[in-house]
């Protein structure tokens, strides 16, 4: 069986090394934040497969290929000439700090439909993985996300949600409105401290309350992420904290996807909960470590990389 489906929006991405109205030489690769995960998940070793939709256009044929060539199962995914695919740039303006700028209005992967995931779960795979940026992609991807959910807790496959607030796709009333109803279905919430409660009861107020009010609605495992400072795990039975590890920024974006695989691929293979937040705080420093969103995630073999690295070492 699949270890990991995932499903989303991939778009193509511009890297521009200077600022964008300058002109001058841009990177093509591509990025989606469930490709991320699908990405280095698939380099770990897990089977997973990521479905979409991707404009009739040679982008769309670069997201497929990219995938393909990284071992992503994207026999669901799909061609769909109603929009292009989507781009997302990305402008280097001032040291870590990098903009980015959408153009995905339209695309194709805002017209995905429950229909263009339903079958991805049959059989069920060992994890449903999605994000709370399919559902601010338009009404269809949102009825996808709900209905991939409901499918897969059904099937008794443990669902994982990484809520990924996006504040230019919808506002923060918005997403609590839609991820709330999903609580009760998910086994892993994967969240930034700030996101906690976009899919917590709105009656919990403290990052405590929200835990325990995940818990008790059914969660397995609660996952908070605090960046620089690492990040906590929570079950009924525990709380376990691990530090960032420590490793010269080169691009935070992609950090939070890296560490979603990481700690996927430790829950996979059945590491306890100090040793899937020990899996997810590396791949997520490797990702922080290197250019890109993707492209400088492990493999199996070089998990242990970092601990050579002199100085970024040692939590
Ligand atoms: P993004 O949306 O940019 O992908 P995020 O906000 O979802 O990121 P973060 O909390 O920033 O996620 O980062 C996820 C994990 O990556 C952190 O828990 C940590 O383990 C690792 N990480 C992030 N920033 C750093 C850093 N500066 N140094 C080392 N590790 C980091």
């Amino acid at each position: 069986a699949t270890d990991v489906v995932v499903f989303g929006e991939t778009m193509a991405a511009l890297r521009a090394h200077d600022p964008i109205r300058l002109g001058g030489t841009m990177g093509l690769s591509v990025a989606g934040a469930e490709s991320n995960v699908a990405i280095g998940l698939a380099r770990l070793g897990h089977r997973v497969s990521w479905t979409g939709l991707v404009g009739d256009d040679e982008t769309g044929q670069l997201v497929l290929r990219t995938l393909r060539a990284e071992g992503v199962d994207v026999t669901n995914a799909r061609v769909d000439g109603r929009g292009p695919t989507g781009l997302i740039l990305f402008e280097r303006r001032v040291g870590d700090l990098t903009r980015v700028i959408y153009h995905r209005a339209g695309s194709a992967a805002s017209f995905l439909e429950p229909s263009d995931v339903l079958p991805a779960l049959t059989p069920p795979p060992r994890t449903l993985h999605v994000t709370g940026i399919t559902p601010a992609l338009g009404p269809g991807p949102a009825a996808a996300v709900r209905a991939a959910v409901g499918a897969a807790a059904e099937a008794g496959a443990p669902v994982c949600l990484d809520v990924n607030h996006r504040a230019r796709l919808w506002d923060r009333g918005t997403a609590a409105e839609v991820l709330r109803p999903l609580a009760a279905s998910l086994s892993v919430v994967v969240a930034s401290d700030d996101e906690l409660e976009l899919v917590a009861p709105a009656s919990a107020t403290t990052e405590r309350d929200r835990v325990t009010a995940l818990l008790d609605l059914g969660v397995g495992e609660v996952v908070v992420k605090r960046g620089a400072d690492g990040a906590s795990a929570h079950t009924a039975e525990q709380s376990v904290d691990v530090p960032a590890r420590r490793v010269r920024v080169t691009d935070l974006v992609g950090a939070g996807d890296a560490f979603v695989a990481g700690y996927l691929s430790g829950r996979l293979d059945g590491l306890d909960l100090a040793g899937r937040l020990d899996r997810a705080v590396t791949t997520g420093a490797f990702a922080v470590a290197s250019p890109g969103d993707w492209e400088g995630l492990p493999t199996r073999a070089e998990l242990a990389l970092l601990d050579t690295l002199p100085g970024s070492t040692l939590r």
